[in-house]
């Protein structure tokens, strides 16, 4: 969700605090393999999952001038128009193959076909924009970049590729399973000739293509050119930790804050002044480590469910 106030607070590096991704549970229905690869998981304490109304105390409810909500797209056939209806503006789903049994194969699930069927919806519900993003591995799904482009025409919706990144819970990340921004341009100007840049990238963090027949999409090239400098957004986890990087190794614990019933003003200080503290470019740092592998492995995710991207929101 993104903010609207008169001046927001900057950080060190002079990013405003603008966007804010919220996550309303840590469980998932799918198991994608760059995500949630292990077999068991450590889930929050049911008691210390936010309510909607402490969420509500917590992001200010009437600063809110742009609501959007990323899915995985299972429950989106039935949904997309209530959600269309309550007031959410803009919807972005994962999906990151067309292929049946490849689909099968990372979600370790069968649910292609009702996946298809929510991002259809979705199309049609009338949201102010229906975004697709698709994970890019090397020798998994970067033959079906055209299919995908393809696909996100059909429903009304931009695709945007995303560079397989190190992030928590991705154990099986590896250096050579990253296909790159170059490599995806390389394939869509093979296939479809020059690609033009689209507008300016601003704080959204794709950059924008468009081929000649006027179809555009994003390229998310966190891993080979981080956006850190642009920033601004933080996440908030179920149980109320908030994190001012996707990398970052300690979250705020604002549960406690709105438990212990602080009233909105204090609340608000108290972010302001955190968020003007923030130094956060975990992507940035990660280029320079000097053998890149995992982030985490297994053992350090099961110590604090918190490193987990589907804890913290991707
Ligand atoms: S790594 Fe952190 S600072 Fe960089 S873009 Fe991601 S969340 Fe922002």
């Amino acid at each position: 969700m993104k903010a609207s106030a008169a001046r927001p607070a900057t950080d060190r590096l002079a990013r405003p605090l603008n966007s804010l991704r919220v996550s309303v549970i840590d469980r998932c229905d799918l198991r994608c393999s760059y995500c949630m690869p292990e077999e068991h998981y450590t889930w929050l304490p049911q008691g210390d999952v936010l309510s909607f109304a402490e969420i509500g105390t917590l992001v200010g409810e009437p600063a809110i001038e742009d609501l959007a909500m990323t899915t995985n797209a299972t429950q989106l056939a039935q949904l997309a128009g209530p959600l269309r209806q309550a007031g959410l503006d803009r919807v972005t789903v994962s999906l990151d193959s067309l292929q049946s049994e490849r689909f099968k194969r990372l979600v370790r699930r069968d649910a292609l076909p009702q996946v298809l069927e929510g991002i259809r919806a979705a199309g049609v519900a009338g949201f102010a924009s229906l975004k697709i993003n698709t994970v890019v591995m090397r020798g998994f799904n970067d033959d079906e970049l055209e299919a995908l482009l393809e696909f996100g025409r059909q429903v009304g919706g931009e695709v945007r590729f995303i560079e397989y990144m190190d992030v928590g819970g991705a154990t099986l990340w590896s250096m050579d399973k990253v296909f790159s921004k170059t490599q995806i341009l390389a394939r869509l100007e093979e296939r479809w000739g020059p690609i033009a840049p689209c507008g300016p990238q601003g704080a959204a963090p794709a950059e924008r293509f468009r081929l000649a027949d006027g179809t555009c999409f994003g390229i998310i090239a966190s891993v080979t050119e981080p956006f850190c400098r642009a920033c601004d957004r933080s996440r908030l986890t179920a149980d109320g930790l908030w994190y001012l990087c996707l990398y970052a190794q300690e979250g705020t614990d604002l549960r406690r804050l709105v438990r212990a019933g602080h009233p909105a003003e204090e609340l608000a200080a108290f972010l302001r002044q955190r968020w003007a503290g923030r130094t956060e470019r975990g992507a940035e740092e990660r280029t320079k480590a000097p053998h890149r592998g995992a982030l985490y492995q297994v053992e350090d995710l099961r110590q604090d469910p918190h490193r987990e991207m589907h804890t913290r929101g991707g």
